[in-house]
């Protein structure tokens, strides 16, 4: 059976992006990015993006309300209808509980959570140097342990929350993009 509603949960630097963008191609299914979804928000100036700004730029969650409309509104969207791969949301037990309502009133279910591990400093490692490569303004040292710190207090909780479920898969993240892809699509047919 084809896994086609399912999310990615992994701290900041884990590779998720990356990851979910891999596993969107190869099953032809819409990645959905909160982050992406508020960056765009932000350049276009949005009421959304004026209300996210400050958050972002200091590494701290968007408020749960915003994020939880934004999440909705593009599940809603007719693509999403074959399947999404959930990326950077949910982040929060309350972001959760969102979605499991917004997926009840869509009469579907989530069939799959993958979760990411890697070692923290590898991490900061890491986005130090995609810091340096791709400019992103939320990617300064400072930042970079604020939002591991919001990782392992509000979303790391998730884990737990998915494995009651019955739902939970979990994936060694370190190695190269191949290597993790491979470990995924492995777990997926587990
Ligand atoms: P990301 O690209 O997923 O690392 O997200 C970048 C930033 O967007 C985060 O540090 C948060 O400020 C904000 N953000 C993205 N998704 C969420 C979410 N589900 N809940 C709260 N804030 C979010």
């Amino acid at each position: 059976m084809t896994v086609t509603r399912l999310l990615l949960l992994g701290p900041p630097g884990s590779g998720k992006g990356t990851q979910a963008e891999i596993l969107a191609r190869r099953l032809g299914i819409p990645q959905i990015a909160t982050g992406d979804m508020l960056r765009a928000a932000v350049d276009a100036g949005s009421a959304v993006g004026r209300q996210a700004q400050g958050f972002m730029d200091r590494g701290e969650l968007v408020p749960d309300d915003v994020v939880i409309g934004v999440a909705e509104a593009r599940l809603m969207e007719p693509d999403a209808v074959k399947g999404f791969i959930l990326d950077g949301f949910p982040r929060t037990p309350a972001q959760a509980e969102a979605l499991d309502a917004m997926l009840e009133r869509l009469r579907v279910s989530l069939e799959c959570c993958l979760a990411l591990h890697v070692d923290e400093e590898e991490l900061v490692a890491r986005l130090l140097r995609r810091a340096q490569i791709e400019g992103r303004s939320d990617d300064n040292e400072q930042t970079i342990r604020t939002r591991m710190q919001v990782y392992r207090e509000k979303t790391q909780p998730l884990v737990d929350y998915y494995d009651r479920r019955g739902v939970l898969r979990e994936v060694e993240g370190d190695g190269d993009i191949g290597e993790v892809a491979s470990r995924i699509e492995e777990a997926l047919r587990r």
